[in-house]
């Protein structure tokens, strides 16, 4: 049996990296999906070629999660060609990594508007809908950076722990009505987003982690399977730290 089967479900940020691998593992569970870019036009194509070719429904749409106009635009298009939304799961998100001392007021800004405000917009532009339904599950992509902190990331751990705080606000304003609200906290994934750091850098990193090597977005989506499928039922306002034991 799929775990997921007919599922309708939105993913932001699934041109590449972690959110490619969510929505690759969750076609295969026979979800249908509703995926966002923002500028990688041709990875997106590509994957919403190879998810329809899985034998269910998938789109593609270019869309800033920052906005919150766009968002309010991107639900009204996913729910007239989708009629219905089971599962978000907000993943987009950006670094602009320095010292405290080098960072710009920009750096800070954008860093919380695309990976924190983005959330706010994402879940605002779902609410009627799941409200209506009476049911829902949104996952929210936090870091094991957000629970920590890190020197140089300072914009991001920020942002990282403003989602933890707001989703566990969620799962206590909307429970009453079966929307569920939770979080991942990836630790090291080997992604794009990673491969800016240098080899020794990320030689140590591998060393630090008790499992002895980094995660994949497979790693990561299996977390978020178990979280949107209704083997997850009963569990709401939780962080889940897939980090092959980074942060213990
Ligand atoms: P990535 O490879 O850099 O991919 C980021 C994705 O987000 C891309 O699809 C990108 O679209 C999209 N995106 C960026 N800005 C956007 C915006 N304003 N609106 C809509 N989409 C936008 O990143 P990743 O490593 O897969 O990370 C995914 C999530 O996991 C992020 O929230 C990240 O903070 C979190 N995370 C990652 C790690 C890790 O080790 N990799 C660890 C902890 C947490 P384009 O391709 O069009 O730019």
């Amino acid at each position: 049996m799929k775990l997921l089967e007919g599922k309708n479900v939105i993913i932001t940020g699934a041109s590449r990296g972690i959110g490619r691998g969510i929505a690759i593992a969750f076609a295969n569970q026979g979800a249908n999906i509703a995926f966002t870019y923002s500028s990688s036009a041709g990875p997106a194509e590509e994957l919403e070629k190879e998810l329809k070719d899985k034998g269910i429904k998938a789109n593609a749409y270019q869309s800033d999660a920052a906005s919150f106009t766009a968002c309010q635009d991107l639900v009204k298009t996913i729910l007239e060609d989708f009629e219905q939304i089971d599962v978000l799961i907000n993943n987009a998100g950006i670094t602009k990594d320095n010292l405290l001392m080098r960072m710009s007021e920009d750096d800070f800004d954008k860093v919380i508007e695309v990976n924190l405000k983005s959330i706010f917009n994402m879940t605002k532009a779902v609410q009627r809908t799941m409200l209506k339904q009476r049911k829902g599950s949104i996952i929210n992509m936090s870091s094991v950076v957000g629970i920590k902190g890190n020197a140089g990331q300072a914009n991001y751990a920020a942002s990282k722990a403003g989602i933890i705080g707001f989703s566990k606000s969620m799962a206590l304003e909307l429970g009453s009505r079966n929307i569920r609200t939770n979080v991942v906290a990836p630790g090291f994934i080997e992604t794009e987003m990673t491969e800016k750091l240098d080899e020794k850098t990320i030689a140590g990193w591998r060393d630090a982690i008790p499992l002895k090597r980094g995660g994949t977005p497979e790693d990561i989506a299996n977390a978020c399977i178990f979280l949107a499928s209704d083997m997850s039922a009963y569990i709401t306002g939780q962080v889940l730290q897939v980090d092959g034991g980074m942060l213990t």
